[in-house]
């Protein structure tokens, strides 16, 4: 089959909102090498002109290379994108046949040595740069050591050897544990084996069934499929009264991909611990914080220290409390059953009858409305303005309210899809904030993409709180991608904002689904139009700390088991990355493991995401996040006034100046001082409010 110019240019275009429906997996494989030998001979042209006399500019050097940069983004960025939320056998094979090359020629392009030469001597001429030029040009400079620039050749070939081994061994990771996750299943067909389970979870193990060729499978009557996704998975656990069925899909839950992946965990830590040792440092966690805004794994180890100590006490007791409810010794799979148990004994909180408060339009109108108290934005539906993926996703344009003037755009892409859609929830960028070639302005357009239940029937999707939770996070990364004044790419929005505080703005966001104000405006009943009922409403913001400890720990536990594997596991030391993780756990969790337990060969962020020896920057970013909303409740949450005018100073800082200044000096023009974790603890109910 031949391929037209018209269509790669669907690939190729570089500008503008992609046509999804146009990039199959055929342009995928005729279109990257066309793009690729193109961006070759620019980066050729761009590297002799620096051999050439002349002084070294900002406008020499940086502008063409951002062109490079941003060919390359939009093209494969998109694959990467439909890979996420319309993965199919072909397109990932389509994926894998192109990536070593573009893996290659990033390589090729972070180690350039004239390119590498040329940014020492810009950062040479500091007077001569901007703030945002300075700390683009120094983290360019970090980034290119970072990728070997400056390494022997033999040393260099061995380095790009491994970041293409290493490239393609998360990519197995992370696809064998989609499989393995749609690979397990469970068929119910009897009533009794779902006794417990709520309807909105019944519908969707039905609609499961169905969707498996059962076509007589009904909420009422079965037969259920259950599966080990999030939306099947954690409510059944949370529900399901057979405890020999949550033992089944536990069991089932913590040992995805055990086989697949575990020596795929021992050859990533091997091959990482390899390139850190090729690059000067001891191991990957000096690597990983070389260029984050924590200063030393010793700080991390004090951080999570700081909240291991409160929350392994809190979890205890909670364990306690939870086996004098059961009256017996609990096991994993018990926890949350009795966790909610426990909740609606507290509260008399049911998380399932409050799904009809939240339809996912009235979460949305809320969403919109308490951006616009905070940031002086107006949200509107563009339905039909923009191509899209799937009939699930809509687009929205973000102006500003009061000039009316056009700031940005988004697509949200809400529901779970079984076996083509990654689970778990993000925010990516489709176009960054910049000048096009023209000089025009290009405004930012966002991904925003969740995986909570999906509508069934006539209802819309009503939305768990966590649901809620995680839209109002994922917006919160979108807001910082919209509403940045840079203009630089490399320093827009999330971009160049360290690691461990980019999670600020998004578990800022999370603060206000409890704001009492806010949590009317998001919730109305789907079908009677009624308010949250008062009673309710209070044991929501109740139950915020509740389980707060066990919470706090899991994220602990996590967080060490990640950092320690990269600062100190070698195969030398003769326990396996598991065994590693077990010793940690001694200090880290209140129930023992099993010995099935394989959780690292799931662990997709560490392993196949970007944040290996990172984790632990939620709980950093958490730090952040809660002193960020600490200045709201300082301020006086019912003075209108005052959350205007903060909000507006969040917007103007945060928000705003994205990467183009130091995260420690952006949260202080917010905040008007350093962080402090004790909102962070108060607001967890780890020390007294
Ligand atoms: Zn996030």
């Amino acid at each position: 089959m031949s391929q037209t110019p018209s269509s790669s240019a669907e690939l190729l275009r570089g500008e503008g909102l992609p046509n999804f429906g146009a990039i199959t997996p055929d342009l995928v494989r005729s279109a990257i090498p066309l793009l690729l030998a193109e961006l070759e001979q620019r980066l050729e042209d761009i590297e002799n002109d620096l051999l050439q006399a002349g002084p070294i500019t900002w406008e020499r050097l940086m502008p063409p290379l951002q062109q490079i940069g941003e060919r390359l983004r939009w093209s494969w960025g998109v694959v990467g994108h439909l890979l996420g939320v319309c993965n199919t056998k072909e397109l990932r094979e389509a994926h894998q046949s192109q990536q070593a090359a573009v893996v290659r020629f990033s390589s090729r392009l972070g180690q350039s040595q004239p390119i590498y030469t040329a940014i020492e001597q810009l950062a040479a001429q500091f007077n001569q740069l901007d703030g945002c030029q300075r700390r683009i040009v120094e983290q360019e400079k970090l980034e290119m050591q970072l990728r070997g620039v400056g390494l022997e050749a033999e040393t260099q070939q061995r380095f790009n050897q491994i970041s293409e081994e290493l490239s393609a061994l998360s990519t197995r990771f992370s696809n064998n544990v989609l499989d393995a996750t749609a690979a397990w299943e469970l068929l119910l067909d009897s009533p009794e084996q779902v006794a417990g389970c709520p309807n909105s979870l019944l519908e969707l193990l039905a609609d499961a069934a169905r969707n498996k060729g059962h076509e007589a499978a009904n909420c009422e009557n079965g037969p259920w499929l259950l599966g080990l996704d999030h939306p099947r998975y954690g409510p059944f656990l949370r529900f399901a009264d057979r405890r020999d069925l949550r033992e089944q899909a536990y069991r089932g839950f913590i040992s995805r991909a055990a086989e697949a992946n575990s020596d795929l965990v021992g050859e990533i830590l091997k091959l990482r611990q390899e390139k850190a040792n090729l690059l000067g440092y001891g191991n990957w966690a000096e690597v990983s914080l070389a260029s984050k805004m924590a200063p030393s794994v010793a700080a991390v180890e004090q951080l999570l220290e700081d909240l291991r100590a409160p929350s392994i006490r809190a979890a205890n007791n909670e364990l306690k409390d939870l086996e004098a409810l059961a009256g017996g010794a609990l096991q994993p799979w018990d926890l949350s059953y009795w966790a909610e148990k426990q909740r609606q004994r507290l509260f008399d909180l049911d998380s399932e009858a409050l799904r009809p408060y939240f339809p996912l339009p009235q979460v949305l109108d809320g969403l919109f409305g308490l951006c616009q108290r905070l940031f002086g934005i107006h949200i509107t539906a563009a339905a039909g303005e923009a191509p899209l993926w799937h009939s699930d996703v809509s687009f929205f344009r973000v102006s500003d309210a009061n000039s009316g003037q056009p700031l940005a755009a988004f697509y949200l892409d809400p529901f779970s899809r079984l076996g083509s859609k990654r689970g778990g929830a993000w925010m990516d960028e489709c176009l960054g904030r910049q000048r096009n070639s023209k000089g025009d302005l290009v405004l930012p357009v966002a991904y925003l993409i969740c995986n909570q239940t999906p509508p069934v029937g006539e209802a819309p999707s009503l939305m768990s709180f966590d649901e809620v939770e995680t839209l109002f996070h994922e917006f919160g990364h979108g807001l910082q991608h919209m509403l940045t004044t840079v203009e630089q790419p490399e320093a827009a929005g999330i971009n160049g904002v360290e690691w461990d505080a980019v999670e600020l703005p998004s578990q800022f966001m999370e603060n206000w689904c409890y704001d009492g104000t806010t949590l009317d405006a998001i919730s109305r009943h789907w079908k009677s139009g009624e308010a949250l009922p008062q009673s309710e409403r209070e044991k929501l913001l109740q139950a915020r700390t509740f389980m707060n400890g066990s919470a706090t720990l899991r994220q602990v536990h996590l967080a060490l088991t990640d950092l320690r594997l990269h600062a100190t596991w070698r195969p030398e030391v003769g326990i396996n990355p598991e065994e590693l993780r077990r010793q940690v756990a001694e200090t880290t969790t209140v129930i023992p493991l099993l010995d099935e337990d394989a959780l690292l060969c799931s662990f997709g962020h560490i392993f196949a995401g970007g944040y290996s020896a990172g984790y632990y920057s939620y709980k950093w970013a958490e730090v952040l996040s809660a002193d960020a909303f600490a200045a709201f409740e300082d301020a006086g949450l019912d003075d209108e006034q005052a959350v205007q005018d903060t909000g507006r100073r969040f917007r103007e800082t945060v928000l705003s100046l994205g990467g183009s200044e130091a995260p420690a000096q952006v949260f202080e023009r917010f905040r008007g001082r350093g962080p402090s974790a004790d909102a962070l603890l108060r607001h967890s109910g780890l020390i007294a409010a």
